[in-house]
């Protein structure tokens, strides 16, 4: 099956006693054992559910893995993809990460024995030179938030197998619909599904993939044991998204490339951050490795703090707000909101500016995205 046909179809037929069309919700803490030694394949909801499982098989076939934990948030997911390290290893990341990852890397997990260092995962030299004789993990996030720049996934790929590391992807920007990191060679994929994967902005969820049985049983073990897994209500949620996913991808990226366009021959814009764009300094590499551009994208205003907050507080279509991948347009300041627990120092670093403002491109129409831009920079 294709992949817009295996969204609709796989793990979602749970119900062999009326056979309904879409997924039950089982919000049952608890199920009943038949005899000491024999349950249904769930004693407890913690451990597992079957509307749980219906969106973990229906995630491990849409990323090409085979196994899947679908988590209360993306940072648990994240949480449970580093409990593939102990206490004395080292990890690699890029530089340009998503806030919150940066904090939990930089702030939490030191604490508990695990280090980071993060580097340009552009140069692969960088990249090299940051592998110690503890290194065993190498984390990608491509595109990157807010800049969308894009890294080599099968080069780096490459250079953690030479050195033994598990490479884990954060590939929340395009989803499996326009991004298969597994198939660059990533041992581990994570989501936030809060973004394109549920794709409705009512839910906050995340999700672990695996493709190999050893790592698969352990982030099933550390989710059950640290108590990361979904409510049924919100696994059932973003069952459903899923399953408009293609045709949501399509009209995200359409908004996206008129609303790149529009801004990059406005006179009052520096400069504009999207794959999409043939001047993007990685655009043919993401023509390589991804199946589209998706629909985030940056841009920097000319002037400063004021001229972008006449535009972050001046649209009526795109919300003033955090989070992504959502159908309703929206934008934000990567200065005081989604990447405020970076440091000063961190953000110029990764190239965020006070001029920087990003935007998540809905699936309104792309006239409509474009007008409510238009007034808000030209006010
Ligand atoms: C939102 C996001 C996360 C965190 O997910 P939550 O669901 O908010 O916990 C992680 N990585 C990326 C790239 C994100 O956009």
């Amino acid at each position: 099956m294709r992949f817009e046909t295996r969204s609709v179809h796989v793990g979602v037929d749970k119900d062999s006693a009326y056979l309904s069309a879409t997924t039950p919700i089982y919000p049952s803490s608890t199920f009943r054992w038949d005899d000491l030694e024999t349950n249904r394949g769930f004693d407890y909801t913690r451990s597992g559910n079957p509307t749980r499982a219906a969106l973990e098989e229906n995630i491990a076939s849409l990323e090409g893995g085979t196994q899947c934990r679908a988590t209360c948030t993306g940072m648990a997911a994240i949480t449970a993809a580093v409990h593939l390290f102990k206490a004395g290893d080292h990890v690699v990341a890029g530089h340009d990460i998503y806030g919150g990852t940066y904090r939990l890397f930089a702030d939490v997990f030191p604490q508990l024995g695990i280090d980071f260092t993060f580097v340009n995962q552009q140069n692969l030299d960088d990249v090299r030179a940051a592998i110690r004789p503890n290194t065993k993990g190498l984390w990608i996030e491509t595109p990157s938030n807010p800049l969308l720049n894009c890294v080599e996934i099968a080069a780096l790929t490459e250079i953690a197998r030479g050195s033994n590391l598990t490479s884990i992807a954060d590939n929340t920007f395009l989803s499996p619909c326009l991004q298969r990191p597994m198939e660059h060679g990533v041992d581990v994929v994570v989501h936030s599904t809060t973004k394109y994967l549920n794709g409705h902005s009512d839910v906050v969820g995340g999700c672990v993939v695996t493709k190999d049985e050893e790592r698969g049983e352990r982030i099933a073990y550390v989710v059950n044991a640290l108590g990361l897994g979904c409510s049924p209500f919100d696994a059932w949620l973003v069952l459903r998204g899923i399953k408009t996913l293609g045709p949501r991808m399509e009209a995200h990226q359409r908004a996206a490339a008129a609303v790149a366009n529009f801004l990059w021959e406005h006179p009052a814009v520096e400069h504009v951050y999207y794959p999409g764009l043939p001047t993007h300094p990685h655009h043919e590499l993401a023509k390589k490795q991804q199946d589209g551009f998706g629909g985030m994208l940056s841009f920097d205003v000319k002037g400063g703090r004021a001229e972008a907050e006449k535009v972050l507080t001046g649209t009526k279509l795109f919300q003033l707000a955090e989070s992504l991948g959502g159908v309703e347009s929206l934008l934000e300041y990567p200065e005081t909101m989604s990447h405020a627990s970076m440091t000063l120092e961190a953000r110029r670093e990764a190239g965020i500016t006070e001029k920087t403002i990003r935007l998540s491109c809905g699936i309104e129409h792309p006239d409509d995205l474009v007008e409510d831009l238009k007034q808000a920079l030209e006010a």
